[in-house]
């Protein structure tokens, strides 16, 4: 650590770029502790905005305005990863963004993040590169069938993707792609489970993870996550080991999560990273001593790190706009189950897809708290 290093402390002004569900809870911790939250984003009476101190309407193209946003706090981070790197760059001209714009770069791009971690020597789904149709028809001879073929940019929660079943659907999917210019073709993976670790570096170097979590997934879109997951003591230990050097490597400050796909022998492979707060480390809130958004926060403030103990296996099940087709939500009733925690984001306009919040609750094991957690979202 330099000298010269200072912690941002209580009383200082934090902004955030991106302004969604991880922006409101990440203010949420932060103004518990004294701080003050502004959020930079295109739009207004947004979920981070509601809940911040300062809430500033602008695109993320106008570096100027991204510029002056950051000489109003004392570290920037985000909460939204597809920031152009410019904006971070121009963010970094007025204040320390953390974690960094390189950090930024490299996992905002699945072809860019997949080459970083195979150069590095992470376990990573076997991938090809592909620019044209003839590189796919190559890929899929070298990958097999079913495969996957994915943007290689601004792709998340299952979007950009095409599943290729065999030959004759490669000229379609290319054709669905090709606008993007550049995608990552993916072997399917027969996975046992899907698993995720979520964990933080602190300025000095100091990791702590929550554990591994176990997440499933409805139409490529997270909806339910369980801790502790179940897995070997094995794999769990290897899957923390793994999360480790990722964000060693990458100099990470800050949160980081690391989805993995757990195979049927143990093996285990990065699917993607998300340099930030996770959806599957939501149930940190209430389930841990510090919960993945006051880790964010000390992390980017350079603050020690608190403590991720569980208290109780959890289980969080999200609330996506297709909960709301039938008119509002019972809520009552859902909360008649007092151990049942409700979090949602402030969103107006319930889309199907869109995520507008979350349950969690607690359990004897992370079976009973799935079922409690399912049991409170089938009462809505
Ligand atoms: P992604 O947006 O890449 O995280 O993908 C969303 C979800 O799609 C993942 O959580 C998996 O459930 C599934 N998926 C993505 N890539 C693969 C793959 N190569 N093999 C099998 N399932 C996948």
């Amino acid at each position: 650590m330099s000298e010269t290093f200072k912690p941002v402390l209580p009383g200082a002004s934090i902004g955030v770029l991106g302004s969604g569900q991880l922006g409101r809870m990440f203010a949420i911790a932060a103004r518990r502790m004294g701080y003050r939250v502004h959020t930079y984003s295109p739009g207004y009476d947004t979920p981070t905005g509601q809940v911040a101190d300062l809430e500033v309407d602008g695109p993320y193209e106008d570096l100027d305005a991204v510029t002056r946003f950051a000489a109003g706090v004392s570290v920037v981070t985000f909460e939204f990863e597809n920031v152009p790197a410019a904006t971070a760059a121009a963010a970094a001209k007025a204040a320390a963004v953390r974690p960094s714009g390189e950090v930024l770069h490299v996992t905002q791009h699945r072809l860019r993040e997949k080459t970083y971690l195979a150069q590095h020597g992470f376990p990573v789904t076997p991938y090809r590169a592909v620019r044209s149709l003839a590189e796919l028809e190559a890929g899929l001879v070298e990958l097999g069938y079913p495969a996957l073929l994915k943007t290689a940019g601004w792709g998340y929660d299952g979007k950009g993707q095409v599943r290729i079943a065999g030959p004759g659907d490669a000229a379609a999917a290319w054709q669905t792609l090709a606008a993007s210019g550049e995608a990552v073709l993916e072997a399917f993976v027969h996975y046992e489970r899907e698993v995720s670790v979520v964990a933080a570096r602190g300025h000095d170097g100091q990791v702590v993870d929550f554990g591994v979590i176990e997440n499933h997934h409805v139409g490529g879109i997270l909806d339910i996550s369980l801790a502790p997951a179940r897995i070997s003591a094995v794999c769990e230990r290897r899957a923390r080991e793994i999360t480790r050097a990722v964000l060693e490597s990458l100099g990470v400050v800050g949160v980081l999560c690391v989805e993995f796909f757990a195979l049927p022998g143990g093996e285990l492979l990065i699917n993607e990273l998300a340099p930030r707060p996770h959806n599957s480390g939501h149930l940190t809130f209430d389930a841990c001593v510090t919960s993945q958004f006051e880790q964010q926060l000390r992390a980017v403030c350079g603050l020690p790190l608190g403590a991720t103990d569980l208290l109780r296996p959890a289980a969080m099940a999200n609330l996506m706009g297709e909960q709301w087709q039938r008119g509002e939500p019972r809520w009552a009733e859902a909360l008649a189950l007092p151990d049942v925690k409700l979090h949602l984001y402030g969103k107006s306009d319930p889309r199907p897809g869109r995520k507008m919040g979350h349950l969690t609750a607690l359990g004897a094991s992370a079976e009973a708290a799935a079922r409690r957690v399912n049991e409170a979202r089938s009462r809505l």
